[in-house]
C-alpha cells in the first residue's frame, strides 16, 4: 500500500502469525476447550472480549510490517511501544541517495485549532508547494556535498529534513495495531499519520476481520 499516495510511502505485510481464531482459542484455553473453525459462538465471544477489554487473547496474533513513511510522521508512531518491536534502516551506515516526501497540497493553519490544519490549502499553494519542494532538494544536495568532502555519514544526515523518508521492519500484537489505529485515526491527529494508519487498518481487517471489527468498534 502506499499511503501517502507518491509511489515513495509504502505498507507492507511481511508476515502474519495466527487469525481470528488465534484469538477464540487463546481465551477459551481457560475453559480448557479449544474451536477447530469459527462459528457464531466465536464471533460472539471475541466481541465480547473486545467489549469488557479482555485484551489478552489479542496479544498473541503478530503482524510483522515493512513500513517507509517520512521521518516527521514516524516521530509520532514511534510513540506507541507497547507491543511493538522495531528495526530501522541506519544513516549511520548507509549513505545512498535521500528520498523526501514533498507534498502537492500544503494545509493551511487553522485558527480554530490548537493543533492540525484546515483541509484546504493556501492560497499560493503552488508556488509555495514549489518552493518547499527545491528548498528539500537542496538539502539533499548539501548532504551529497558533504559526503564528497569526506564527511562520516553519521554527520552529514544532520542537513536532511524531517520529511525525508525512513524505512523499517515492525512486529506488533494485534492488540497494540488497534490501540495505535484508534489512536492515530482520529481526526485530531496528523492527516499523514491518519493515511498510515488507514493503510494498516485495512490490511489488518483483511487478515483479522471479526477481531479488527470488534476491537475498532471499542473506545482505546
Ligand atoms: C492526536 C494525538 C496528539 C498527540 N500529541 C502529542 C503531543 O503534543 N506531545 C507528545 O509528547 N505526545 C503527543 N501524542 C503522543 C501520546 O502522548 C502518546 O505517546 C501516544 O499516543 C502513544 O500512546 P500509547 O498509550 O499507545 O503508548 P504506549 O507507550 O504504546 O503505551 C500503551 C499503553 O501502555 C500503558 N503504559 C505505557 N507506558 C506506561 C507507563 N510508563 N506507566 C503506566 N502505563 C504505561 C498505558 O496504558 C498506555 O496507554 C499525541 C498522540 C495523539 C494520538
Amino acid at each position: 500500500m502506499d499511503p501517502l499516495g507518491d509511489s515513495l510511502s509504502k505498507v507492507e505485510i511481511l508476515e502474519v502469525m495466527g487469525n481470528d481464531l488465534t484469538v477464540v482459542n487463546a481465551a477459551r484455553v481457560s475453559f480448557h476447550k479449544e474451536s477447530k473453525e469459527m462459528c457464531e459462538a466465536d464471533a460472539k465471544l471475541i466481541r465480547y472480549l473486545a467489549k469488557h477489554k479482555h485484551v489478552t487473547p489479542f496479544f498473541h496474533p503478530q503482524i510483522r510490517l515493512r513500513i517507509k513513511m517520512p521521518i516527521f510522521v514516524a516521530r509520532e508512531w514511534y510513540r506507541h511501544q507497547i507491543g511493538f518491536a522495531r528495526n530501522e534502516v541506519s544513516r549511520r551506515y548507509v549513505d545512498f541517495e535521500p528520498e523526501v516526501y514533498a507534498p502537492k497540497e500544503l494545509r493551511a493553519r487553522d485558527p480554530k485549532l490548537k493543533q492540525g490544519s484546515k483541509p484546504e490549502s493556501v492560497e499560493n499553494n503552488n508556488r509555495l508547494a514549489l518552493a518547499m519542494s527545491v528548498s528539500l532538494n537542496s538539502q539533499c544536495l548539501m548532504y551529497n556535498i558533504l559526503l564528497n568532502e569526506n564527511v562520516a555519514p553519521e554527520v552529514a544526515r544532520m542537513v536532511l529534513p524531517q520529511s525525508m523518508y525512513t524505512e523499517f521492519i515492525e512486529t506488533g500484537s494485534l492488540a497494540a495495531y488497534a490501540r495505535l489505529c484508534q489512536l492515530r485515526l482520529d481526526p485530531t491527529a496528523q492527516k499523514e499519520i491518519q493515511q498510515y494508519a488507514e493503510a494498516v487498518s485495512k490490511l489488518l481487517q483483511d487478515k483479522f476481520p471479526v477481531s479488527w471489527a470488534a476491537l475498532m468498534a471499542e473506545p482505546a
